[in-house]
């Protein structure tokens, strides 16, 4: 069965709004979706309506921002009940934090010489939540970087000219949101964060100390190692096992969409507890 539990749409950073994710996905031979676009759940009904016609089965979903001894650390919520109030007053400050931190991050482009990023970013994403992905499009649309990675490189990451730091949600409020609202917490592209094993082994602590019960193992940003790592730390904890691609964009061919690897035979997936 090809299921993809970790996907993006223009209701947050993706290029595809959540219909047109649902097509592709369908395309893709994909039977089970979840969108999980970043601090907000505006995109879930359309793309539930549209995985419904398409005969696709269909996840809600979020991928909550959260700050762990001082570094950015993502959560994905699964199945959980989106108009639970708590979760929604969560999104709502998530929310409020992206505004504040792009109007800070355009006044830092301007002083290096970069003007209207603010509205430049604001287009691209429709209006609506602002991420770096954004200022990333419109960067490279007024020609400052050839592509998104050397977007990112240059000008949007620790210590260069676009970057503003900030707290988003804790661990404790980010994973109480999600089981609060009756879903599931997962803990996303564990591998990214490039940890120590120490560290990454403390993350986990703490997130299942908070009530998070899954990881991702098979994920469009682990190569094979980093899937076979996280599958031994998955075991070791005893936590479910996700799987998902954080598809984004269909011009960045290096992610596809339900295209992923089965998860390793000792894992217990994490939509046993769902499907
Ligand atoms: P934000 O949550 O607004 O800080 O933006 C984080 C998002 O930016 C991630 O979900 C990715 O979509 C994207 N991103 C982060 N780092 C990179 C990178 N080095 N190259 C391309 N995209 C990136
Ligand atoms: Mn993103
Ligand atoms: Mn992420
Ligand atoms: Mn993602």
């Amino acid at each position: 069965m090809q299921i993809d539990l970790h996907t993006h749409s223009t209701a947050s950073d993706g290029r595809l709004s959540p219909s047109d994710l649902v097509a592709r996905a369908a395309e893709a031979g994909v039977e089970v979706l979840a969108l999980t676009d970043h601090d907000g759940t505006d995109g879930l009904d359309e793309a539930r309506q549209s995985a419904h016609d398409a005969g696709i089965r269909f996840i809600n979903g979020i991928e909550l921002s959260v700050t762990w001894n001082k570094r950015t650390v993502h959560i994905v919520g699964l199945n959980f009940n989106p108009d639970y109030a708590p979760l929604r007053a969560g999104i709502q400050s998530l929310q409020n934090f992206r505004e504040r931190r792009a109007r800070e991050m355009a006044d830092k482009l301007e002083k290096s010489g970069i003007d209207g990023a603010y509205e430049g970013a604001k287009q691209f994403s429709g209006g609506k939540m602002l991420g770096r992905m954004h200022f990333a499009n419109f960067l490279v649309d007024a020609g400052y970087a050839k592509n998104v990675r050397s977007v990112f490189k240059h000008y949007l990451v620790n210590n260069k000219p676009g970057h503003v730091t900030g707290d988003w949600a804790t661990l404790e409020e980010a994973v109480g949101w999600i089981t609060g609202a009756g879903g599931v917490a997962v803990i996303a592209h564990p591998a990214r964060y490039k940890l120590t094993r120490t560290k990454l082994r403390k993350l986990i602590k703490d997130f299942i100390s908070a009530g998070g019960q899954a990881m991702e193992v098979v994920s469009g940003s682990h190569d094979v190692n980093e899937m076979k790592t996280m599958a031994c730390h998955a075991d070791d904890f005893d936590l479910y096992a996700s799987s998902g691609s954080d598809f984004h964009d269909p011009a960045f061919p290096w992610i596809k969409l339900g295209r992923l690897a089965a998860l390793p035979p000792k894992c217990k997936p994490v939509w046993d507890l769902f499907l």
